[in-house]
């Protein structure tokens, strides 16, 4: 199990003096990785791993890893070497490339791509602003106008990946909108990762569900994002997670077993979520990654085979 416990490698960033003093009561702002690392084990797990700080709350009976937190579990260290790729220098640069209306309007960048969905309102803009803090001059273009006509927005993340924020859909979403993301969904070649924001206050909505439904039906690979998670109370926040949680094991195929929670508000589980984008566009090498045995055993599960696992291993 990656971290709390301070790992060799990230030693030296702590040798550094406590800034704890300076950094204030909450996550308020972005903070550079080996501020965080100095932060008390609690509020660095709260932070770091906001999964891991509710499944403390779930009894101790429960099922060990209900939560499936194990299955993306970086340690701290490959955390701190996620920054670097979201950080903004002369030698790597992120920038706003274009926008588009229709995928033949798309750049054509020959790197992988993660793009951003989910209903107006959720926090997509804010999350992507989070995501970008460490390279401020990024502009995210807030919607504030619901069914404007809205443009899908590629970014480009140094020689990385590209980041692609998708139009908000449900309430009066403009027209084109289900073709222009159909099509950008099922034939966009360098697409590697969707990324399906669900507002943790209100959980999966009809409109969400459409979303859900278009990415199983092209069979693509896609994670759920917890967003707004400093809103709810622990209890309700907990609640939508364990059903959410529950929705994802038995109702879907593509979408990634872990949930990510975040709040763009007090950067919890930003720094995860960073770490999770640089490592599937090939980027980062983790070491704690369980999920091919994971899957694999899912989908013996599903095929419901009772050759025991660990003899096929
Ligand atoms: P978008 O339409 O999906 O791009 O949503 P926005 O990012 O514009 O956010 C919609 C509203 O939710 C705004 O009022 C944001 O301030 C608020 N919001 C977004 N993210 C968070 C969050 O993590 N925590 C809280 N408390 N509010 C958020």
């Amino acid at each position: 199990m990656a971290a709390p416990g301070l790992l060799p490698g990230v030693g030296r960033l702590i040798e550094m003096p406590s800034a704890l003093g300076r950094l204030g009561r909450a996550y308020s702002k972005s903070h550079a990785f080996k501020e965080v690392l100095q932060l008390p084990k609690m509020e660095l797990t709260k932070l770091v791993f906001p999964l891991q700080e509710l499944q403390r709350h779930l009894l101790p009976d429960a099922q060990p890893d209900l939560l499936q937190l194990r299955i993306f579990d970086p340690s701290l260290e490959a955390i701190a070497r996620a920054e670097s790729f979201f950080t903004a220098t002369p030698r790597n640069r992120i920038e706003y490339v274009s926008s588009a209306v229709r995928l033949d309007h798309a750049p054509d960048l020959p790197r992988p791509e993660v793009c951003f969905i989910g209903r107006s309102n959720v926090g997509k803009s804010s999350l992507i602003k989070a995501l970008f803090s460490l390279a401020p001059e990024v502009e995210v273009r807030v919607s504030k106008t619901p069914g404007h006509t809205k443009k899908m927005d590629f970014f480009k993340v140094g020689k990385y990946f590209t980041l692609v924020d998708m139009p908000g859909y449900g309430y009066r979403a403009p027209e084109d909108f289900v073709d222009m993301v159909e099509t950008y969904l099922k034939e966009r070649k360098t697409l590697l990762r969707t990324f399906l924001l669900v507002d943790s206050v209100v959980g999966i909505q009809k409109a969400d569900n459409i979303a859900i439904e278009m990415c199983e039906e092209f069979a693509l690979p896609y994670v759920m994002v917890l967003t707004k998670i400093d809103k709810p109370s622990k209890g309700h926040l907990l609640k939508q997670v364990l059903e959410i949680q529950k929705f994802v094991d038995t109702k879907t195929q593509g979408c990634f077993p872990q949930l990510f929670p975040v709040s763009a508000m007090t950067y919890s589980g930003i720094h995860l979520l960073r770490c999770f984008i640089a490592t599937i566009t090939g980027n980062l090498k983790t070491n704690e990654w369980h999920l091919t045995l994971l899957k694999t055993q899912r989908i013996l599960c599903q095929l419901e085979l009772n050759t025991s696992i660990s003899t096929l291993f």
